[in-house]
């Protein structure tokens, strides 16, 4: 039977754009299925400052544009559909998507992670109409409003210094008395005249007629609560790994996924790669790193498997 590609790549954020790329310059015959614009997390970033290379800040659009078309350059195919099933077969995989069903030799999984919601009333209800997981995306239609950031890692202060940069009232809610985020990032935040940090305060409710208009504030410390006028509340509070293509692989308490260092699951021919899998560190260049990494395991089992394995 005629396998159609060597190596499908699921999720074309930063692991998935690199591991095609470094799959396509290895020979290997790829699709890349992504369901949204390539890119992943990436796209929403504004001012992208730690990507080594990049002296100046770029675009995280633009960034992404640029990983793309340099995997497009080494001959990889882009497929926009969405993944349904992965079915590990003989020697082979069969994937079903959106758009056909196609078979593979080996599999990288680089289905990055979703943001988590808070669940708590009116977040629902208001989302996109004031509550938000993007700043870059929703930020500018709050330009000279107050508006409230709720975390504490390093997204939450990321994109609270983007908004100070849109207005001078923004309050950020952190439910501890210290930020988890990287100490450079977090002194930023604290040094903003823009910002105003309200440590160990929780948000407990978002309210407003058809709009954000306030949220209900609640300090762990003295138990008090109180309400804060707003036009907007962004939430930034970790992220789900996208895993249900794979229920069955070891996962992390935290639910990624779990591979050893070559980027291997405990399948044969199938890798995890990027903010799905258990790693200490989420960022771009750590994704593009573990992307490498997997497509090179991915290139050697095929040789291996089609007999052309060097020594
Ligand atoms: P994170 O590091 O997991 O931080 C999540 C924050 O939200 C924590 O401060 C946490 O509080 C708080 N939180 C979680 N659940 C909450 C709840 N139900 N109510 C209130 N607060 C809650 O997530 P992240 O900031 O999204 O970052 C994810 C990964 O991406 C990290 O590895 C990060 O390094 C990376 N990242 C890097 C950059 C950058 O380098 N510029 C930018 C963005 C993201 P506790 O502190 O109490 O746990």
């Amino acid at each position: 039977m005629e396998i159609d590609k060597d190596l499908i790549i699921i999720g074309a954020g930063s692991a998935g754009l690199t591991a095609a790329q470094y799959g396509a310059r290895a020979n290997l015959k790829i699709m890349l299925i992504e369901e949204m614009a390539p890119g992943g997390q990436a796209l929403i970033i504004d001012e992208l400052e730690n990507y080594p290379g990049f002296p100046e800040p770029i675009s995280g659009y633009e960034f992404s544009e640029r990983m793309h078309k340099q995997a497009v350059n080494f001959g990889v195919e882009t497929k926009t559909a969405t993944a349904k099933k992965i079915e590990k077969k003989d020697g082979y995989f069969a994937i079903e998507t959106s758009k056909g069903a196609f078979t593979t030799y080996a599999v990288i999984l680089s289905t990055g992670a979703k943001h988590s919601e808070l669940g708590i009333p009116g977040e629902k209800e208001l989302s996109g109409k004031g509550v938000s997981y993007c700043a870059t995306c929703d930020g500018p239609f709050f330009r000279n409003k107050k508006m409230v950031v709720v975390g504490g890692g390093d997204a939450a202060c990321d994109e609270a210094i983007f908004l100070a940069n849109l207005a001078d009232k923004i309050v950020v809610v952190h439910r501890r008395d210290q930020f988890r985020a990287q100490k450079s990032l977090a002194d930023r935040v604290l040094k903003n005249r823009n910002i105003e940090v309200r440590f160990n305060t929780v948000i407990k409710e978002i309210t407003g007629d058809n709009k954000v208009q306030r949220a209900v504030l609640g300090k762990t410390d003295t138990g008090e609560t109180y309400e804060e006028e707003c036009a907007a509340v962004f939430i930034f509070i970790g992220s789900i790994p996208q895993t249900d293509l794979v229920p069955d692989l070891e996962k992390d308490e935290a639910g990624y996924i779990v591979t050893n260092q070559r980027m291997e699951t405990a399948t044969p021919g199938l890798y995890a790669a990027g903010d799905v899998r258990s790693t200490p560190f989420r960022q771009l260049v750590v994704a593009a790193g573990e992307g490498a990494i997997a497509a090179h395991s991915a290139s050697q089992y095929i040789d291996e498997l089609k007999g052309q394995a060097y020594g």
